[in-house]
C-alpha cells in the first residue's frame, strides 16, 4: 500500500487544498489496474523513536552531499515536537518556520523530513509526502521531489501570473510532474530522456518535458487529454509493478466476444455498475465524433448501448461488467455484420487506459478477429493480445482480399517501426527534481 500523506502550511488557501487532492487524485486514475493500493491520509507523521530518527538524519546528509550542501544537522533536531509519550512528531509547519526567510521559504530544505519510519529501505509502505507551502519559495522554485515526496510552493505558482482555471490547471501540472519524478517516470537509462534539472523526458507534449512549466509548453498542453507520454507512463507501471510490487486488480484481462452474452439477469443483487460509467464515457464521445447516435438501455442490468450510423447500421456493446464485453452489429435491414471498425479501437482504447491485454473470446467470424487485431496492434504502443488467431496463409486465405491487405500492411507498419529494445529497469535512487527557471 502506498500512502499519501498531504501536510499543508497553515492558512494555505482552501483552494490549493483542493486543488492538490484532486492533482493526487487525477494522478491515481491514470493507474486504474493498481487503484487500490493507493491510500490517501492528512497530518503530521510521527517518528516513534530515536534510532529512527538517527537513520533519517543519515540519509539526510546523503542527500544533502549529493547535491552539494551542507546538511545543517542542528536544524533537523528542531523540527521535530517532542510528544509526552518520548516520541517526536515530525510538523511541517515547524519546518516551513525554520526554512524560511525573508517571507520565503526554502522548500528544499522541507525535503529533510521524507522519509519514512521504516528507515532508509525504501519500499511499497514509504508514504509519499505531499508538502504545499502558501510561501513563496527562494529561487523562484515551483516544486521539488525526491522518491519519497514532494514540495510544491502554491506562493510561487500564485505569483506566476496565472488566474482561475489557469491557475488551477498550472497548479494541478506541477503537483503531477512532480509525482511524475517520485513513481520514476524518466529514469535513468530511459530512452527519450535528457538530464537538466534531473531527468526530464524529450516528448513536448508529455508534462514530463523539462520545459513542462514554461508559459509555452503549458499553453500547448491545455489542448492534450493525456498528461504523460506512453514512455514515462511505462515506467511509472514499470515502477509500480516491478519495484513497489503493486497487486493488480483482477481479472488481468479484457474478454471481447462477437455474440452477445447470455446471462439476462445480473449475478448478484449488489452488482457494482461503475464500469457502466466508464464504458458510456467512451462510447458517447465516440459516437458523436462519428456523428452517429448513441443509446443505451438504462433499464438493463448491464451496460447495453447502441450506436446508430447515418447509413442506417447499428453497432450493440453489451457488458456484464468491466472486463467481459460484446460486440456485435446489424446493416440497415437487420442483417449480422461487422461493427465498425471505431468500435474495436475504442475498446483496445478502454483496455490501454486501464493497461490490460486484450483476450479473444469465442469470435467465430474470421473478419471480426482480424479487426480487432487491426486495432491492436495499430496501437502505440500495441495492446497485447490473448488467443489472437496466428497470421498463417490458413486464416488470411480466410478474409476478403481487402482486409487480408490491411492486417498485413498493419503488421509490416509495425515492423518497419524501430521498435527499440526495453531498457533494463534500474534501482530508483533519491533524486532530487526541481522545476526552478523563472517564466
Ligand atoms: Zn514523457
Ligand atoms: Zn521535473
Amino acid at each position: 500500500m502506498k500512502t499519501f500523506f498531504f501536510n499543508f502550511e497553515k492558512g494555505l488557501d482552501e483552494k490549493y487544498i483542493n486543488w492538490t487532492k484532486e492533482a493526487v487524485q487525477d494522478f491515481i486514475n491514470l493507474f486504474p489496474e493498481y487503484k487500490d493500493n493507493f491510500a490517501i491520509k492528512e497530518g503530521n507523521l510521527p517518528y516513534k523513536n530515536i534510532d529512527t530518527l538517527e537513520t533519517i538524519v543519515e540519509m539526510n546528509k546523503n542527500v544533502y552531499q549529493k547535491r552539494g550542501d551542507v546538511f545543517d544537522e542542528q536544524s533537523f533536531w528542531q523540527m521535530f515536537d517532542r510528544l509526552p509519550d518520548g516520541s517526536y512528531k515530525a510538523s511541517l509547519q515547524k519546518q516551513i518556520a525554520l526554512a524560511s526567510r525573508g517571507g520565503m521559504v526554502d522548500i528544499q530544505k522541507l525535503s529533510c523530513l521524507q522519509s519514512d519510519s521504516a528507515g532508509n529501505q525504501y519500499s511499497a509502505s514509504t508514504p509519499i509526502l505531499i508538502n504545499v507551502t502558501k510561501q513563496r519559495a527562494h529561487g523562484n522554485i515551483r516544486g521539488i521531489s525526491t522518491e519519497l515526496g514532494i514540495n510544491i510552493s502554491a506562493g510561487t505558482c500564485a505569483a506566476l501570473g496565472y488566474q482561475g482555471e489557469d491557475l488551477k490547471a498550472y497548479f494541478k501540472d506541477i503537483v503531477i510532474h512532480e509525482l511524475g519524478h517520485t513513481f520514476n517516470a524518466t529514469h535513468e537509462g530511459r530512452q527519450n530522456t535528457v538530464n537538466n534539472l534531473g531527468m526530464h523526458c524529450t516528448d513536448k507534449n508529455c508534462l514530463m518535458y523539462e520545459y513542462a512549466y514554461t508559459d509555452e509548453s503549458f499553453n500547448r498542453r491545455k489542448k492534450l487529454k493525456e498528461p504523460f507520454c506512453q514512455d514515462c507512463m511505462a515506467s511509472m507501471r514499470d515502477y509500480m509493478q516491478n519495484v513497489l510490487s503493486f497487486e493488480r486488480k483482477n481479472p488481468n484481462h479484457i474478454t471481447l466476444d462477437d455474440e452477445e452474452n447470455q446471462a439476462t439477469t445480473p449475478a448478484t443483487s449488489n452488482t457494482d455498475t461503475s464500469f457502466k460509467t466508464d464504458l458510456r464515457a467512451m462510447f458517447k464521445i465516440s459516437a458523436l465524433r462519428q456523428n452517429a447516435q448513441y443509446d443505451e438501455d438504462a433499464q438493463a442490468a448491464h451496460y447495453v448501448a447502441t450506436i446508430t450510423h447515418t447509413d442506417g447500421c447499428v453497432d450493440k456493446i453489451t457488458a456484464t461488467n468491466k472486463t467481459t464485453i460484446a460486440l456485435t452489429a446489424k446493416d440497415r435491414d437487420g442483417n449480422p455484420k461487422i461493427p465498425d471498425m471505431q468500435r474495436f479501437r475504442d475498446i483496445v482504447a478502454y483496455a490501454k487506459k486501464q493497461n490490460l491485454p486484450i483476450k479473444f473470446g469465442n469470435i467465430k467470424a474470421p473478419e471480426f478477429k482480424a479487426c480487432l487485431m487491426i486495432a491492436c496492434l495499430e496501437a502505440d504502443p500495441p495492446v497485447q493480445m490473448i488467443g489472437a488467431p496466428e497470421m498463417n496463409n490458413e486464416f488470411l486465405q480466410k478474409l476478403a482480399p481487402e482486409m487480408q491487405n490491411k492486417l498485413k500492411n498493419t503488421v509490416d507498419g509495425l515492423k518497419n517501426k524501430q521498435q527499440l529494445p526495453q531498457q533494463p529497469y534500474k534501482q530508483p535512487k533519491i533524486v532530487l527534481q526541481q522545476e526552478t527557471n523563472g517564466r
